[in-house]
């Protein structure tokens, strides 16, 4: 048997303090520390980076119906999505629930609303669970500019544009507006 060193047991730990251990994806405090980061090393070179807040659609029903199981199954197939649609620069993190974050540094909008439809069509067309559909979700979309470069104003704009991406029927994408 191999004992860990004591480098290994603590890069083990601060594995497990950043990441959600249900996806693996960044854990919401790591996500935006790290996307602060980068947006304002992004700013500071004259350069936008673009937040995309999702949401699973009508995923309460999907728990209710099939189980919490099913439901895990969903958000992980979601987060496996998300990987297979972004570059490795960008980060994913899980924001909480059924919600997530992405900050795509140097993208525009449109390649933004690009990346969403990629992660949707992805998750469509994922293997799931012999009965269970998994949800459609819907995105809100902000760039930097609009938000002084702070992570968090990009998530309230981000924020709002889900709701209106709910409220125009769910399943697509809405964009910010100044
Ligand atoms: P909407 O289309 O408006 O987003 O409706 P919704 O049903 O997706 O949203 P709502 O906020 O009503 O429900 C979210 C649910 O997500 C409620 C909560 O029990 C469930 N949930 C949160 N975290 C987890 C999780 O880790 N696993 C599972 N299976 N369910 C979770
Ligand atoms: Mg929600
Ligand atoms: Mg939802």
């Amino acid at each position: 048997m191999t004992t860990l060193s004591n480098e290994q047991l603590i890069n083990g730990l601060n594995e497990r303090a950043t990441r959600d251990g249900l996806t693996g994806l960044l854990n919401r405090t790591a996500f935006m520390e790290l996307a602060d980061q980068e947006i304002h090393r992004l700013h500071t070179s004259g350069s936008v980076s673009t937040l995309i807040l999702a949401d699973l659609d009508h995923f309460k029903a999907l728990n209710d119906s099939h189980g919490h199981a099913a439901g895990d199954a969903a958000i992980q197939a979601f987060a496996a999505a998300c990987q297979e649609s972004v570059r490795h620069t960008d980060l994913i993190g899980r924001y909480g629930g059924e919600e997530f974050t992405i900050l795509l540094p140097g993208a525009s909008l449109e390649s933004a609303g690009i990346v969403a439809s990629e992660i949707s069509r992805r998750l469509a067309a994922a293997k799931s669970p012999e009965g269970i559909t998994y949800p459609t979700v819907s995105y809100g979309i902000a760039p930097s500019s609009i938000a002084g470069a702070e992570v968090a104003h990009m998530i309230v704009a981000a924020d709002k544009a889900l709701y209106e991406a709910k409220s125009l029927g769910r399943n697509r994408a809405v964009c910010a507006t100044p």
